[in-house]
């Protein structure tokens, strides 16, 4: 591989030194240098391999399918959640790679679908998510045994078939020993790993170990530093914390701690099913991990006023190519607040919080003021998004 690029780093030095000489700086130089050049560097990419290169990361919490939620979204025989999406697919679709954490397995209706306490949903959020443009879910959380092991094969199942990246519970153990990473046109490649802190009480099956990945120091940090040999960048999922606190409990924080020592790029935290804030975290070797505690919820049935509340976190990764130590750094954390509007237990819709109306949210202003003071009150760099 090495040989290879140097001969073709060689021949382009050699095009452009040919193509400095017979032709003035036109704007086909380019192109025509791009058709001469033979068939074996097709596959080479154009630019310089030194420049530094950034992609956008877009993560979103927790999506609680309650039974009024999928009841909203029966249409006929079959079910829809496309329309609860609308708002917020421009805002999933701009970015490299989208992440989700789909807390309520898709078994499908064939199982029969259920709401709390043991969750059950339809395929059709799965295919809802990737309409709207989600890459890559996250489904190790304290609902992924809820319907056993068939309904994580059959979500799994649907989840390849229209070939969406999951990470966190698995079909297999070579499943599961196969890390998840996402590589991007622009050459950097990202790995995605997802830790739950239970699963409700329900026991994992004997010797099934890989049907979802529980919170595990040692493991966590074997997955991190296989993850970082094979990945630019790694983002961890944590589902933790305790429900309903607005603030990350010391457990959440010795966890963030922990991952920014072991060298993470990212946490994404949910389960409280309330944002909690966001923070730079400081690793041991001196390296910034961002933190997000808590994303909320993004689309659930629960009705309690913060428990309507969630967001995208936004962040570009970085790769540092020009002085050749391809080293990566996190930067430009952003926040775009949803709330998730209803009436009467129906016409559900996630609305990005800057466009709401009184009529909407009595007080809307106030209270995206307040949800923008309390996601950036360790982070006043924070920046909320509200074009589009
Ligand atoms: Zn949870």
């Amino acid at each position: 591989m090495k040989r290879v690029k140097l001969i073709t780093l060689l021949l382009l030095f050699i095009f452009i030194l040919l193509a400095a000489c017979s032709d003035k700086e036109s704007g086909q130089t380019a192109e025509q240098d791009k058709q001469e050049k033979p068939e074996q560097q097709s596959e080479e990419p154009a630019e310089p391999e030194n420049q530094d290169k950034e992609i956008t990361i877009s993560a979103i919490g927790d999506l609680l399918i309650h039974d009024s939620v999928y009841r909203d979204a029966k249409a006929s025989d079959t079910y829809n959640f496309m329309k609860m999406f609308d708002q917020v697919a421009p805002y999933l679709k701009d970015s490299t790679i989208t992440m989700a954490n789909q807390e309520t397995m898709i078994g499908g209706e064939e199982l029969g679908l259920s709401s709390y306490p043991q969750f059950n949903s339809p395929f059709a959020v799965g295919d809802a998510l990737k309409q709207s443009g989600v890459d890559v879910v996250t489904i190790a959380n304290n609902h992924t045994l809820d319907g056993g092991e068939e309904a994580i094969k059959r979500a799994i199942n649907h989840w390849e078939k229209i070939n969406m990246m999951y990470t966190g519970a698995y079909k297999s153990k070579a499943d599961s020993n196969q890390l998840r990473i996402y590589e991007t046109e622009e050459g950097i490649s990202v790995a995605f790993l997802a830790f739950t802190y239970g699963t409700n009480g329900l026991p994992v099956p004997e010797g099934k170990n890989y049907l979802v990945n529980l919170i595990d120091r040692q493991l966590i940090a074997s997955r991190i530093e296989e993850a970082k040999k094979q990945a630019d960048a790694v983002i961890l999922s944590l589902h933790f914390g305790n429900e309903y606190e607005r603030l990350p409990s010391e457990r959440q924080k010795e966890l963030a701690q922990f991952a920014a020592d072991e060298g993470v790029h990212a946490v994404i935290g949910h389960h409280p099913h309330v944002l909690q804030p966001v923070e730079w975290v400081k690793g041991e070797n001196g390296n910034k991990t961002l933190v997000a505690y808590s994303l909320g919820n993004f689309l659930s049935g629960q009705d309690e006023f913060y428990r309507r509340i969630g967001g995208m976190l936004k962040f570009t990764i970085k790769k540092n190519n020009e002085n050749g130590n391809g080293s990566v750094e996190i930067t430009s954390p952003k926040f775009l607040p949803t709330f998730v509007k209803y009436q009467n237990w129906s016409d559900y819709e996630i609305v990005p919080m800057h466009r709401l109306s009184n009529d909407e949210l009595t007080n809307a202003s106030k209270h995206y003021q307040e949800i923008k003071n309390h996601m950036a009150q360790w982070m006043p760099e924070l920046e909320f998004i509200e074009e589009k």
